[in-house]
């Protein structure tokens, strides 16, 4: 846990957000900016900085990001129609929360090209 971390407040619930989802692991809670009608960030429960800070001891944690996004995408009704998972890393990857985190997002058609 990082003092000045707002993610890491989130996870302790020191600092509000709509949770969707939690367990031992991982916090799952919606953006306070959507860009699209699902807008969901998955963090680490454990501060992780970024994918650059990433030790193999944390393999298992993000593998299960990925299966809590699978359930959250079934819950927010779409599965079916699709989504896009998206971690951005560092300045030139427009990473602007240094707490690891994969957004979720649908319930629209994605634009591309994503660069
Ligand atoms: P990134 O630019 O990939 O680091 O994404 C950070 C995301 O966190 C942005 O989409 C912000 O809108 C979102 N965000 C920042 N502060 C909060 C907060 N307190 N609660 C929910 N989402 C937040
Ligand atoms: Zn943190």
């Amino acid at each position: 846990m990082s003092d000045t971390c707002i993610f890491c407040k989130i996870v302790s619930k020191d600092t509000k957000a709509t949770v969707v989802y939690q367990d031992e692991q991982v916090t799952a809670f919606r953006d306070l900016h959507p860009v699209a009608p699902t807008h969901i960030l998955i963090v680490p429960n454990k501060h992780i900085e970024s994918v650059g800070r990433l030790e193999v001891e944390d393999e298992q944690v993000i593998g299960h990001i990925f299966t809590v996004a699978r359930k959250l995408a079934v819950d927010e009704g779409i599965a079916e129609g699709g989504y896009r998972m998206i971690t951005n890393t560092g300045g030139d990857g427009g990473q602007t929360v240094f707490h690891l985190h994969v957004h979720l997002i649908g319930g629209q058609r994605m634009r591309h090209p994503m660069g």
